[in-house]
């Protein structure tokens, strides 16, 4: 069953590849169903609940087709809102089940980060796509092997980057590309907020909690983006002024990075600061954006006087159908599971440096 499931979707490869071609849908007049790919969310948490699930409502090359959970109460919610058949729900004990289902092209891993490597890994081994929440996973080996169970069921494995899919975000990533103002100098990004919870996963170690891994990327995704570049040192401290609630993992990560080009940034993360910005000072000129990664909203200027500030109704449902558009085509993810590796790469390195006082070369 299983093998038939990857020969359908190969066909829907070929059926894509071939709508890049033809200039009209094959998969219209084969499987008129597939015009939207079906997604299974794995984990109905804040993210899933608020974010997600609304966003599958406005997307138009996918929908909200199943639910894994372990919570048997969500279940039954879930089921009655959004109108999803029980074949279609599924908990972590019977998951891989999923394999035979024609319903469900995509799982999509919204648990704990500690959990997504177990997921991605059975999912690809379903035969499903795969989405997984940032941060990949806590670590590189981690990432590494989701890639490969990804690459050896020939599944593409996107990362849950919603921001990359951001046209205010994309807006500085070209003024990097472009080298609009010349090389870049120095950048400052942040990324925080204020949490109030006190016995979450995000601050257990073993969950993969921290904020660095949480909040953390979207401070380094700031500093990689704006520049273009992979970092090729760091060096790093971390910090609380809440040990009683951040025993086992950090609240606060401060970091410099150093880029090839010369560029530095100086990033700052935290669980109980709100703070979300970018500046960046470029050879001849500036740009600033606040916020920087926020659901919506994102916006700046630049030292031209050029104003970043695009409309975007639903980030989460732009990512979603521009992921299953590559799957539907064939063609490269915004933000692919290497993608995901490079900033681990970085937060592993982060780690080393805080537990050793020094740099630690990337
Ligand atoms: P959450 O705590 O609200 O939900 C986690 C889900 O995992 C819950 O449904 C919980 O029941 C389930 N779970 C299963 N086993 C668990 C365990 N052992 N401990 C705790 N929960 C367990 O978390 P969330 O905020 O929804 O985050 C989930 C993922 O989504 C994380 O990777 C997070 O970083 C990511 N996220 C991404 C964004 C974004 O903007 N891209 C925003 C929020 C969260």
């Amino acid at each position: 069953m299983q093998i038939e499931r990857r020969d359908f979707l190969s066909t829907l490869s070929l059926a894509g590849a071939a709508t890049l071609f033809s200039g009209h849908s094959l998969l219209a007049s084969t499987n008129p169903k597939k015009e939207k790919l079906g997604i299974a969310l794995v984990g109905l948490g804040y993210y899933s609940t608020d974010l997600l699930a609304p966003a599958l409502q406005m997307t138009e090359k996918c929908h909200l087709a199943g639910i894994v959970t372990g919570t048997p109460s969500k279940a039954e919610a879930w089921k009655t809102k959004y109108n999803i058949p029980d074949k279609n729900i599924y908990n972590y004990q019977n998951f891989d089940k999923i394999a035979d289902n024609p319903d469900i092209d995509i799982v999509y891993v919204v648990l704990p980060p500690s959990m997504h490597r177990e997921f991605v890994v059975r999912a690809a081994k379903a035969g499903k796509h795969v989405f997984c929440e940032k941060p990949m996973a806590p670590s590189v080996a981690d990432c590494e092997a989701m890639i490969a169970a990804c690459k050896a069921s020939k599944v593409k494995l996107a990362i849950g980057y919603r921001c990359q899919h951001d046209p205010n975000i994309q807006a500085y990533m070209k003024v990097a590309k472009d080298q609009k103002f010349g090389k870049v100098k120095m950048v400052n990004s942040a990324a925080g907020y204020f949490d109030a919870r006190t016995d979450h996963w995000k601050q257990k170690k073993s969950l993969g909690g921290g904020v660095m891994g949480d909040m953390g990327v979207y401070a380094l995704q700031g500093a990689r983006l704006a520049t273009g570049e992979e970092p090729i040192s760091v060096i790093a401290q971390a910090s609380t002024t809440r040990p009683e609630i951040y025993k086992e993992v950090e609240e606060t990560m401060m970091f410099m990075l150093d880029f090839p080009s010369g560029a530095r940034a100086a990033c700052q993360t935290s669980f109980g600061i709100n703070m979300n910005y970018l500046q960046v000072s470029y050879e001849k000129g500036w740009l600033k954006l606040e916020p920087q990664s926020g659901y919506s909203g994102n916006k700046g200027s630049m030292s031209d006087g050029t104003i970043i500030n695009f409309p975007i109704k639903s980030q989460q449902a732009k990512q979603m159908d521009e992921d299953c558009l590559a799957i539907l085509n064939n063609t490269d993810l915004i933000a692919p599971g290497e993608e995901g590796l490079r900033d681990i790469r970085v937060v592993e390195a982060i780690y080393k440096s805080v537990a050793s006082g020094k740099s630690v070369r990337i």
